[in-house]
């Protein structure tokens, strides 16, 4: 082989080698195109996802119900016109307000003392349902056999009406219900004949200047008890027991709502019933810490509380109608 030979095979070995080398660039160059309209196509794939996994539908959980009760216990007593009333006050508005709830406060003097009502309103429409519960605290627990003048802790008596209250306005499909939906706090319940003061005090104010009158009014008080029993009142209006103790035997709660009267009770549905509102008070009244410093969150469970809101919550998303005559 001459030199010639050898200048021109080195030179057809350049160009194969440079033609092979281009044909790599442009097969790794073709394969990383190809790679690039191939990955947008796979990040894509978990944001189209959402759409096939059906979105959770929120029920009420006695849970959360539950840590609303420890929020407030560690407030310590709620009695009306206190710090502690103010400071409940803002937690039950924050909360609501997290819940996407418009909320007003009613201010009004009772005994010289500022005592403040909770509104969280679905709409302004007419004829809504009032769901209530009284968020104040008794100032005395004069069925305390050693302490009787000290205050109320309330975990049953007070907070776990709040909490029920407070995860309804979590859960609650406002769109399954015919009218709209008002979740009332009550304050001044529970001072009764002490210095003076009635019961109820803040219902019954609240139900005298009221401009909408509400269909029905379900009001929910000591219904926390581990050791729940929750009779039908007698001053409740029958129809709207009946409806709520059924769903509840549906719900297969039959031995903790018992279909029979026992108690007769002056509560926050009170002056509702007085105006001729249908109303009923869902309430335990067999609870032998009632008005003692015993009334403490180690006597109430999640489970009762659970009870209590899906009850209603079942009540309020299969319509809420009232079956009797008005
Ligand atoms: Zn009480």
């Amino acid at each position: 082989m001459g030199n010639k030979n050898v200048v021109r095979l080195i030179g057809i070995l350049t160009i194969t080698l440079v033609l092979f080398a281009a044909w790599l660039v442009l097969f790794t160059g073709a394969n990383a195109s190809t790679m690039t309209a191939v990955t947008p196509v796979s990040s894509q794939a978990p944001t189209l996802a959402p759409t096939l996994i059906p979105t959770p539908i929120p029920v009420f959980s006695g849970d959360e119900a539950f840590a609303h009760v420890m929020q407030q216990m560690s407030i310590g007593p709620r009695i009306a016109g206190t710090d502690e009333s103010r400071e409940v006050e803002q937690y039950i508005l924050g909360t609501l307000d997290a819940f996407v709830w418009n909320t007003e406060v009613q201010v009004f003097i009772y005994q010289g003392v500022e005592c403040h009502n909770l509104i969280a309103k679905s709409g302004d429409g007419e004829s809504p349902i009032l769901i209530g519960a009284h968020y104040d605290t008794r100032r005395f627990a004069d069925h305390d056999q050693e302490n009787p003048d000290l205050p109320v802790p309330g975990a049953n008596d007070g907070a776990s009406g709040v909490a029920v209250l407070l995860e309804l306005a979590r859960v609650v499909d406002l769109s399954a219900l015919g009218s709209d939906l008002w979740l009332v706090f009550f304050d001044a319940e529970d001072n009764g004949h002490i210095d003076g003061w009635e019961f109820i005090a803040g219902s019954s104010y609240f139900a005298d200047s009221m401009e909408v009158t509400p269909s029905q009014v379900l009001i929910v008080d000591m219904i926390g008890d581990a050791d729940q029993q929750i009779y039908i009142d007698n001053n409740s209006d029958p129809v709207l027991s009946v409806s709520l103790w059924d769903i509840a035997a549906r719900l297969g709660y039959g031995s903790h709502f018992i279909a029979s009267p026992k108690y007769s009770m002056l509560d926050d549905h009170t002056p509702f019933a007085a105006l001729g509102i249908p109303a009923v008070d869902i309430i335990d009244f067999d609870y032998p810490y009632w008005h003692t410093t015993q009334d403490t969150v180690d006597k109430i469970s999640s489970d009762s509380l659970e009870r209590v809101g899906r009850v209603l919550e079942e009540y309020l998303e299969s319509g809420g109608e009232y079956t009797g005559g008005q």
